[in-house]
């Protein structure tokens, strides 16, 4: 028999640079809205492979779910994983909570929360929008006026908008005159979670959903969802079956709850979420929400000490990620271009508001992953032409971190 090896030619082998010629000598510190760093007992637990089914991959799985209650602070037994993209934990919990007609009511702060609502929109839902100007949260009294005029069965509300730094710190209220009306509670707290208080139970939340790299410090890729007791009755109540076969939560169960076969689990990605998690168990939530608040607040002091200005105000301003406002003259991209270029640290710009973010989730709300970022960022703007006090703003760093 003649064995021809010419015939796969047609697409020519291509040649490519290894990664090693592609990536920087020294990784870039990834001081952005995310990914955040991740610490080496996620990156070695990333790095294994094993069978997504049997006895270890159950034990495994056991313990996620158990460490991810005490992170949602929930007794429910629904919780899941689910490979992809917060995006992915997001469209889960609506596609299954929500179907054609289905009246779903919207609190819209940006970007992140208006992403849902498209969610919700897509599967068939009624979506109704309560839109939140830039810098304001909604009122308890609009929340309440939204309720009875749109009658929602799902009210989806954002913890933490990442895209403009603002905090909907009235979340408890919000979900109980939500839960007072009939309406399940979903919660986007991929930015958020273990980074400041969030308790599914006793705040009356029905789905909770995070991302890997953010609060969590995990690698991206890997998302948890959490469903209240009423929540899953509905998804196991519905008609009409998910049209998103992957994201089908009566279908992971198979995985998560029954040790059985949906899709094959991504096994590093998970090994990693254990260990970010066990982390997250080791220093304690009380600590851990101590450790951000401390760092955030103290970068927001060094940066206004520089004479720069925050871009939430005080009252409604998120921790987890800081928006800084960029001085008329330059672009974000000029900024985050500049500071990943001179100082390998990287920030992120955000969506076409005049503003750049500093993240403060996880692996960033170290002291001196602080002291790097400040004086890198403060000499990028020197270095630019603004005239920020550079030694003031470090200083202020310094005094708040050490307590004075
Ligand atoms: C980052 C983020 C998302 C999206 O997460 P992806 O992993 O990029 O899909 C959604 N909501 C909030 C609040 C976020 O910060």
């Amino acid at each position: 028999m003649l064995i021809t090896t010419t015939a796969f030619t047609a697409v020519p082998c291509p040649e490519v640079d290894s990664l090693d010629a592609i990536l920087p000598e020294e990784p870039l510190l990834m001081m952005g809205a995310g990914p955040v760093p991740i610490p080496a007992a996620v990156a070695k637990a990333n790095a294994i492979v094993i069978n997504h089914l049997g006895e270890t991959m159950v034990k495994v799985i056991g313990q996620v779910k158990t460490m991810a209650r005490y992170v949602f602070q929930t007794r429910s037994k629904w919780v899941l994983g689910v490979a992809g993209p917060g995006s992915a934990a997001m469209e889960m919990a609506i596609s299954n909570l929500a179907w054609q007609g289905t009246r779903v009511l919207s609190i819209q702060n940006g970007f992140f929360s208006a992403r849902m609502a498209e969610m919700g929109r897509r599967v068939g839902a009624e979506v109704s929008v309560l839109d939140v100007p830039d810098g304001t949260v909604a009122s308890l009294e609009q929340v309440a006026a939204a309720i009875r005029r749109e009658r929602p069965e799902i009210v989806t509300i954002v913890q933490g908008e990442t895209s403009n730094t603002v905090w909907n710190y009235q979340l408890k209220e919000i979900a109980e005159l939500a839960k007072a009306a009939g309406a399940l509670v979903i919660v986007d707290a991929v930015c958020t979670l273990s980074t400041m208080p969030l308790e599914m139970d006793a705040w009356g939340i029905d789905a909770v959903i995070t991302g890997g790299q953010k609060g969590l410090s995990s690698i991206p890729g890997v998302s948890l969802i959490a469903f209240s007791d009423e929540a899953w009755a509905r998804v196991k109540g519905r008609t009409a079956s998910n049209a998103h076969w992957c994201l089908d939560a009566s279908l992971a169960e198979n995985f998560w709850h029954n040790a059985g076969y949906h899709y094959t689990a991504p096994v590093s990605g998970v090994l990693a979420l254990h260990e970010a998690l066990r982390l997250v168990c080791a220093e304690t939530l009380e600590k851990r929400f101590a450790r951000h608040l401390k760092c955030s607040v103290a970068l927001q002091a060094g940066i206004s000490a520089m004479g720069l200005k925050l871009y939430s105000p005080a009252a409604c301003r998120l921790n987890s990620v800081v928006g800084i406002e960029v001085p008329d003259g330059l672009s974000p991209a000029d900024v985050c271009g500049h500071i990943s270029r001179h100082h390998q640290v990287e920030i992120s710009g955000s969506f076409g508001l005049p503003i750049v973010r500093i993240g403060q989730m996880g692996e960033q709300c170290r002291a001196h992953n602080l002291f790097r970022t400040l004086h890198a960022f403060g000499r990028t703007m020197v270095d630019l032409g603004v005239a920020v006090e550079l030694p003031a703003g470090v200083a202020a760093l310094e005094k708040a971190l050490s307590g004075k």
